[in-house]
């Protein structure tokens, strides 16, 4: 007894849910050590007692092993009195405490069970529901914590005996896994047409869809997070009448392919994209579409070079493609701008006219999620939207602040964020608030967020646009409310995930936000540390002529600053836009600034540049200019438009002559995106500062990967977080926390 000595660990991070008490179990008993392992508020804690050689071996193992989804964010250790336990136990959680623990995000199937679904042998063959501890659902069941098979959408579903079996061996890959199922004791499929015959169940369901899908029908299924919309990606005419049902113009569509054979058959993809892809969380990656003749519809992203692409990641998925010949579109089921849906019902009622016929289960989706989306820049990710398989995210932040805080974000691509026991919690993407069920959404992820962490907030935070809805929202609830301004937030929030709190030079460039003078901004160098910023140079303002009818309707951008600089001379030119009438009402709208406010953004720019590129009517999508230019640009031209920076604006107007010289559209993409690269460098290096970057101009993949080549400082960009508004919610809580 006398060399026996006792630990006890304290560990933070992501320690619940992903099988980590089996593990340290696993561990303890391999080195013949006494104690036992326990969940609490904050985490785990374990007691460990035995010689000091195999404690030491435990320790190692401890960090050395973790459990594949696990994540350690902080630890203590302590040396106590021996207790000479007989053995090692894993010890029930204290239920009532368990309410800082991140509820994890919903992740793809793991190569083991993936194995399984594969194998004739297995118990668990072709079985659609398959999961394990290390993979499968989970934000998408749980309806309050702690996260415990009692308080999910499985709840209805009694194990079976196997199942029971397995779920209480600590051994056992599945233990305490909340989903287990098989085919005795899980959900049921059914497929049904869009007026809600039931035409057939389970494996043969998933058979007679894929037959519906090969056959040019557009059909729905229910995914992890909500209703996928799907249709065969080669035909034509198919894609042409998804397009014209979901009213949806030019919009790109994600694709499914079954493997990533398939998908190299299509782009050419890096090894970072290909490690992308296949990773766990299985994003859509926007990768460059192979140049030579392709199978898939060139209605699926019209005039642009990227393909989002994707591979299956629920077994369900993967079961559909042994039947499919092709790769498929897979798009989230929605009215246009309105949230995923994920209840049948819903689907029934709102897209009777676009789907023929649907998959379903009988398993609530409790919370609802999208596919993320991101792209790869060299090694780095950027990522667009974050939702399956990444968030809710939680990080842990330095800070002593003991207050409980909630940020509601901005409008667009709007995400919540919480702040409570030194961590931060990003919702998933909620989407555009400008219509009820988005903004019902929003709502009830403030709801559930305070439900899963029993949060009710000391402080709100918001942006400072007095008219958005979360500014609304959060000026009705009778608790404090701070408001940051949207591109200080932008790079605060891409500072408080590089941990920065020295001063540095932020370049937010984006669509839209309200700057401090009641004024649009979006083409800011902001001097920031967290306390304060000053808004050093910018981007000389013109009118949006009609305020948003400018960001519909593109070539009045054009119009407004080509007035701005060649006067009436510019009319010449905008005849080639706009007939006689509706140019001379323009224009008189331009004179007397009637419901024209001003604005400063970088991303109305890319709109004004785009039309002188051909690009004709309307934008359908948030940064379709962004990606023409890009599908235009020849790097082997190096020229860029001449441009004069003094101590507080950047004078770009001019450039729009030059670029009416110009007339050939690759020239122009290119030579605007060489200007963009040469003002952010030249701003740069008065400052020797860090120079950090943020807002939606940014998700530009050839813009970033000109100005990393070339910007010789410090360099940072969201990396965990998105680069637009969805990652505005971290920024403004990032403002607020005491040091
Ligand atoms: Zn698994
Ligand atoms: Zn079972
Ligand atoms: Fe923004």
């Amino acid at each position: 007894m006398i060399n026996k000595s006792r630990l006890i660990y304290r560990i933070e991070g992501i320690v619940q849910g992903v099988g980590f008490r089996p593990f340290v179990y696993t561990i303890a008993s391999r080195y013949s050590l006494h104690g036992f392992v326990l969940n609490n508020a904050k985490g785990v804690v374990i007691e460990v007692e035995g010689f000091k050689e195999s404690l030491d071996a435990f320790e190692q193992a401890l960090f050395k092993e973790l459990p594949p989804l696990a994540r350690i964010d902080f630890w203590s250790k302590e040396l106590m009195a021996c207790r000479g336990n007989m053995a090692f136990e894993i010890r029930h959680s204290d239920e009532a405490n368990t309410k800082s623990s991140p509820v994890l995000p919903d992740m793809s199937i793991c190569k083991e069970c993936l194995d399984e679904l594969k194998d004739p042998h297995n118990r668990r063959y072709h079985y659609f529901f398959t999961n394990c501890t290390n993979c499968g659902p989970r934000y998408s069941i749980i309806k309050t914590v702690p996260y415990d098979r009692p308080y999910t959408s499985m709840q209805p579903f009694v194990m079976c005996e196997e199942c029971h079996n397995e779920y209480t061996n600590p051994l056992d890959r599945r233990y305490h896994a909340q989903p287990i199922s098989c085919s005795k004791c899980g959900p049921t499929l059914s497929l049904c047409s869009i007026n809600g015959e039931l035409l057939t169940t389970n494996e043969e369901a998933i058979v007679q869809l894929a037959k519906l899908i090969n056959t040019g029908h557009i059909v729905a299924m229910k995914g992890m997070g909500g209703f996928h919309l799907m249709c065969d990606a080669t035909q034509d005419d198919v894609v042409a009448n998804l397009r014209e049902r979901k009213h949806r113009p030019s919009k790109p569509f994600a694709v499914m392919f079954k493997n990533l054979e398939a998908i190299k058959e299509e782009c050419v993809l890096s090894v970072q994209e290909e490690e992308g892809v296949s990773s766990l969380l299985r994003p859509i990656v926007l990768v460059k579409r192979n140049a030579k003749a392709s199978k898939i519809s060139p209605l699926i992203a019209p005039r642009i070079d990227r393909l989002g692409v994707f591979l299956p990641y629920t077994p369900l998925h993967v079961i559909l493609f042994e039947y499919l010949k092709n790769p498929i579109v897979a798009t989230s089921a929605n009215r246009s701008g309105e949230p995923i849906i994920s209840d049948a019902n819903v689907l029934k009622e709102k897209l009777k006219d676009v789907v023929e016929y649907y998959l379903d289960y009988n398993r609530e989706i409790v919370n609802s999620s999208d596919d993320s989306v991101l792209q790869y820049i060299g090694d780095k990710t950027l990522l667009m939207r974050s939702s399956r398989g990444i968030a809710p995210q939680s990080f842990r932040v330095d800070s002593k602040d003991e207050r409980k805080i909630l940020a509601v974000g901005a409008h667009q691509k709007n995400a919540i964020a919480i702040y409570l026991n030194h961590q931060i919690i990003v919702s998933p993407y909620i989407g555009d608030l400008d219509n009820i069920a988005s903004n019902e959404l929003f709502e009830k992820m403030i709801e559930s967020f305070a439900r899963f962490y029993d949060f009710t907030p000391d402080l709100i935070v918001g942006d400072l646009h007095p008219n958005y809805v979360s500014t609304q929202w959060a000026k009705k609830q009778n608790i404090p409310f701070m408001q940051v301004q949207h591109h200080y937030a932008h790079i605060l929030s891409t500072m408080c995930e590089h941990k920065l709190s020295e001063p540095v030079l932020g370049i937010a460039w984006d669509g839209t936000g309200y700057g401090d003078d009641g004024t649009i901004w979006g083409g800011e160098f902001l001097l920031c540390n967290q306390e304060r910023y000053e808004r050093v140079i910018s981007f000389e303002s013109f009118l949006l002529l009609g305020g948003d009818a400018s960001i519909k309707e593109i070539k009045r951008i054009l119009a407004s600053l080509l007035w701005d600089t060649l006067g009436d001379d510019a009319d010449v030119h905008l005849l080639n836009y706009f007939d006689e009438k509706s140019l001379k009402l323009l224009k008189q709208i331009y004179t007397k600034q009637i419901n024209s406010p001003r604005c400063s953004s970088v991303g109305r720019l890319f709109d004004a540049v785009a039309v002188l590129c051909g690009m004709e009517g309307n934008v359908s999508y948030d940064g379709e200019s962004g990606l023409l230019l890009e599908a235009l640009y020849d790097a082997s031209i190096h020229e860029y438009y001449a441009i004069e920076i003094d101590d507080k604006i950047v004078h770009y107007k001019p450039m729009f002559v030059q670029m009416l010289k110009d007339k050939e559209p690759h020239l122009i993409a290119t030579k605007f995106i060489n200007t963009l690269v040469q003002i952010a460098l030249r701003v740069s290096t008065r400052y020797s500062l860090p120079i950090v970057l943020s807002g939606g101009v940014f998700q530009n993949r050839t813009l970033m990967e000109k100005l990393l080549q070339n910007v010789t400082q410090n360099f940072y960009f969201p990396l965990q977080l998105a680069i637009n508004d969805g990652g505005i919610c971290v920024g403004q809580i990032y403002k607020v926390l005491e040091k």
